[in-house]
């Protein structure tokens, strides 16, 4: 990473903890290391063998969404599981792929470039592909490239909202007659065009993508051109307590019909941009318990560290108790869970069972933290500290189509 992204960063870095053992199981490196500082696990066998099935399975090339998760270990990991392609969607998440894989496969999906970024992303790092959702930024891009003919422009849909937990087309995407007139213009600049959209995070309904796809279908018709792409995003669910999505194999089989049933003659490339579903599972998070009052627990990790998605967008997540000293009670009760910052809105309101003896200096391990987790960790109030390692063990929940379920 150049020196200057470094400097930087609000927050302290990952620490990458003590040795390069890969620790057999969670437990016994609790009881080894008695961690006072949240303890990030990441599991690469889980990493690599689900990227491996995801690519193995998905008709069409797999870029896996940085953003969600830029952990070097984790990128080199879904890279040995067969990942050759990255959405990168700023300047920083590009130079960290191009530093770690300088043959590495990048496209450029953020709809919104500074004029400074696509001028590095093309001359420097190699990228062709670009998405855009407006004329003004056909015209920047155009710019920036010096005119260049060898340009992938892929035009971004809005999509209305469907049953995804985070709708991601309030803010991006082109409505269908703007869609329509990009797709032209497209046509007429660059050699590759194509259309992207994102049926939004935690997607449960498989027959979004399917609608989404036939959207499509009629922009391109509508347009008169060729789709040498389509992008369909990422979107694909995880499971989280109380959230069983229905198993990966259906979302492949709905999007595989859906390209299926296009108009003739309408047969583009299909790529997939996931970034939950590759790498959730693949990290936890111990926390250690520093007070109990009542059935509210108070922890050193909270919403200003990895745990943002458990407050106000209420996720909940699988945890459970690690005591190294003895044995907890056998019964069980629901508690809510405080943040170690001094604001009141970090509060994580699960409701998290966990057995009803729970005390200060108990450890609890929080499952599917592998996504959207460390990648939100702010510096707030100081807690900023957190430690990483390998670990070798099942994810906390199973998803349906993943490995090991
Ligand atoms: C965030 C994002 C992704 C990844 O989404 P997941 O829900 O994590 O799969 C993919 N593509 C784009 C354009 C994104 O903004």
């Amino acid at each position: 990473m150049p020196a200057n992204t470094r400097t930087r960063l609000a927050v302290s870095p990952l620490r990458r903890s003590f040795d390069r053992r890969i620790a057999p199981a969670v437990d016994a490196l609790v009881a080894e290391l008695r961690p006072s500082e949240p303890l990030h696990c990441f599991r690469p066998r889980l990493a690599r063998a689900t990227a491996r099935r995801f690519v193995a399975r998905f008709p069409g090339e797999v870029l896996y969404a940085v953003k969600c998760n830029p952990e070097p270990r984790v990128l080199r990991a879904l890279r040995a599981g067969g990942v050759q392609s990255f959405d990168v969607a700023s300047i920083t998440e590009a130079r960290l792929v191009h530093q770690l894989f300088p043959d590495a496969v990048m496209r450029f999906m953020h709809p919104v470039k500074a004029r400074e970024a696509i001028r590095e992303a093309y001359a420097t790092l190699g990228i062709r592909d670009f998405v855009l959702d407006s004329e003004a930024e056909l015209a920047k891009l155009s710019q920036e490239t010096g005119g260049a003919s060898d340009l992938g422009l892929i035009v971004r849909l809005a999509l209305p909202k469907g049953a995804a937990a985070y709708d991601l087309s309030g803010k991006f995407g082109a409505e269908r007659d703007t869609a329509v007139a990009l797709l032209r213009a497209c046509r007429a600049a660059a050699p590759r065009i194509g259309l992207a959209f994102h049926v939004g995070s935690q997607c449960l309904d498989q027959m979004a993508y399917a609608r989404a796809i036939a959207y499509a279908g009629e922009i391109a018709a509508e347009a008169g051109v060729g789709l040498d792409v389509l992008d369909v995003g990422g979107g694909f669910p995880l499971a989280y307590p109380g959230s069983t999505p229905p198993a990966l194999d259906q979302f492949i089989d709905a999007i595989g019909e859906a390209v299926a049933a296009l108009p003739a003659g309408l047969a583009p490339a299909l790529w997939c941009e996931p970034g939950r579903a590759l790498v959730g599972a693949a990290t936890s998070v111990v926390v250690r318990v520093e007070h109990r009052r009542g059935q509210e627990l108070f922890v050193n990790d909270g919403i200003y560290g990895s745990l943002s998605d458990a407050g106000a967008p209420g996720f909940r997540f699988p945890a459970r108790l690690i005591r190294p000293d003895g044995a907890a009670a056998n019964e069980m009760a629901d508690f809510v869970l405080f943040g170690p910052t001094c604001d009141s809105v970090d509060r994580m309101a699960g409701p998290w069972p966990l057995p009803a003896d729970i005390r200060e200096g108990d450890w609890i391990e929080i499952g599917q933290l592998g996504a959207y987790g460390a990648a939100l960790r702010t510096g707030f109030n100081g807690f900023d500290r957190a430690r990483l390692v390998d670990v070798d063990a099942p994810p906390l929940l199973f998803t349906a189509g993943h490995p090991g379920a």
